[in-house]
């Protein structure tokens, strides 16, 4: 196996308040959230240093030592770098499994795959990759993503409707049963075992290592056209039309013409069409981080406005072909580490939902009704999705998603965004998991259709609902009956 570096979680240690037997076996008690930042939880974390590590820790589970009853009484769930928005990779009192050290992997290229463990980073792999003539055809907007985690939330990338998601190019996983068993799962196999796996949010079992699928890369140069455009159905229409198949569109909610965007659409082309250079490379390095102590209320609706002004103003009206850096064009906020903090201490939600092809409209109706809740939207982008895929939790639809980062403190959020949700489910649409912290059971069931099915091969899975995570009680997704 090759070996990538390291990037740390995004965990904080607190002082323990309470100790069990699972200490024995290498857990602490840690505080635990997500990448939207706030309080978080207290759990036990164990980040064992290899897959079998695992499964010994976890067999203490079936002796008859007190740790059997905690670990069956408050469950347990598998977590990769954290960069889930909400409680999705947490448990309230409950065994959080590290994977991040599970690192390795190994490239084939007589088959065009790759192999990797769970807690390789998408960006780790990249780097290796790239530079091979390489590329994972499916990367989400940050690098430091597991395999693991790209599999459970079944991510898609800026280039769903090409490409579909991540899980569509995962050939073989292995998974931990709740029964300590590791299972080898292909599409199709086990009842539907792998599919519901893939975007399965981890409570199918701990995900240890994938094959992956791999496309041929000339190197790690991107073409990249940009257009500005003054309102949200000119950037609909130009994410539709012709280009590159990565589509992205950032919007500016705040300024008096509300959603006036950016467009980029992007291809990749050869070292040879375009000035080496200007490559930095298929990832990207920070170049700062947010202090922890970042005072919360520097980021208000009028420093942000400023800042899409000037975004805006540089932006070029109509750019075609300018040669980018992978990294670079795909990472962006990579650059800046630990940037929830710029929100203060109680952080950000996510919203992030998908519409189907025709309800276009709806956008304009969730934008209005953030508005006219003053609910300030401090990010905003854009993206065309593709046909759904076989696996019944995933998030993806044809259509159109829009991701808005939103300030946790913001007055009225939660009522503004119950309301959202009636819209978006209202018009076949839902919200996706894994940037999720507040939905509720029965938004959860009008918005996926297939959780009955889903819910029926986890819970043949497991049985004694060992895997749970504070998302799936929060929204009742493995309690069945709602
Ligand atoms: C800046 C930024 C940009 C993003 N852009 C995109 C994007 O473009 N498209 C997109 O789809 N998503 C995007 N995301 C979301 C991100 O890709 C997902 O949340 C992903 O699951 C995070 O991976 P992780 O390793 O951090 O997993 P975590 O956040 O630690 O966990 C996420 C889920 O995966 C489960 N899990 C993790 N590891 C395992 C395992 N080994 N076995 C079983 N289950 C496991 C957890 O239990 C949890 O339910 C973005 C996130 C950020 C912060």
């Amino acid at each position: 196996m090759l070996r990538g570096s390291s990037s740390s979680p995004h965990v904080a240690l607190s002082k323990p308040t309470y100790v069990y037997d699972m200490t024995a076996v290498g857990a602490v008690p840690t505080r635990v959230r997500g990448w939207g930042g706030g309080d978080g939880v207290s759990a036990l974390l164990l980040r064992p240093a290899s897959a079998d590590a695992l499964r010994t820790a976890l067999a203490v589970r079936r002796s008859p030592a007190g740790a059997r009853a905690h670990i069956a009484a408050t469950g347990a769930v598998a977590r990769g770098m954290g960069r889930s928005y909400g409680d999705a990779a947490q448990l309230s009192g409950g065994l959080v499994l590290d994977t991040t050290l599970l690192r390795g992997f190994r490239l084939d290229e007589g088959h065009a795959t790759v192999t990797a463990e769970a807690g390789v980073t998408i960006g780790e792999l990249l780097h290796t990759l790239v530079p091979a003539g390489w590329m994972l055809p499916v990367v989400p907007g940050t690098q430091h993503v597991t395999v693991g985690g790209a599999i459970a939330s079944d991510i898609h990338g800026k280039n769903h409707s090409a490409a579909g998601t991540f899980g569509r190019h995962v050939n073989a996983l292995g998974l931990l049963a709740a029964g300590g068993e590791v299972l080898e799962l292909q599409p199709g196999s086990d009842q539907g075992l792998f599919e519901s796996t893939v975007g399965g949010m981890g409570l199918t079992g701990v995900i240890l290592w994938a094959r992956i699928g791999l496309t041929p890369v000339q190197g790690p140069l991107l073409s990249v056209d940009t257009d500005c455009v003054e309102g949200l159905d000119d950037a609909l229409a130009l994410l539709a039309g012709a280009g590159g198949p990565y589509r992205v569109a950032w919007l500016d909610l705040l300024g008096s013409r509300t959603g006036r965007a950016i467009i980029t659409r992007a291809e990749h082309i050869s070292d040879a069409a375009g000035p080496r250079a200007r490559v930095r490379g298929a990832t990207v390095s920070a170049r700062a981080t947010v202090p922890e102590r970042w005072p919360g209320g520097m980021l208000a609706p009028s420093t942000v406005r400023a800042f899409n002004e000037v975004r805006f103003r540089r932006a070029p009206r109509r750019r075609r072909g300018r040669p980018e850096a992978l990294g670079a064009h795909m990472f962006p906020l990579d650059s800046l580490d630990a940037w929830p903090r710029l929100y203060g201490r109680r952080g950000l939600v996510q919203y992030q939902f998908v519409l189907p092809l025709g309800q276009d409209q709806v956008l304009h109706s969730v934008i209005e009704r953030l508005r006219r809740a003053r609910v300030p939207c401090f990010l905003a982008v854009l993206k065309d999705l593709g046909a759904a895929n076989d696996a019944p939790l995933s998030f993806p639809l044809a259509g159109w998603t829009l991701a808005l980062d939103l300030p946790r403190v913001a007055h009225g959020l939660d009522a503004a965004l119950d309301r959202c949700d009636e819209l978006v489910a209202a018009a076949g649409g839902r919200v996706y998991l894994t940037k999720d912290s507040r939905l509720r059971p029965e938004a959860l069931r009008a918005m996926y259709p297939r959780l009955q099915e889903w819910r029926a091969v986890r819970d043949r899975a497991d049985p004694e609902r060992l895997w749970r995570s504070d998302l799936a009680v929060r929204t009742r997704l493995v309690d069945g009956e709602l």
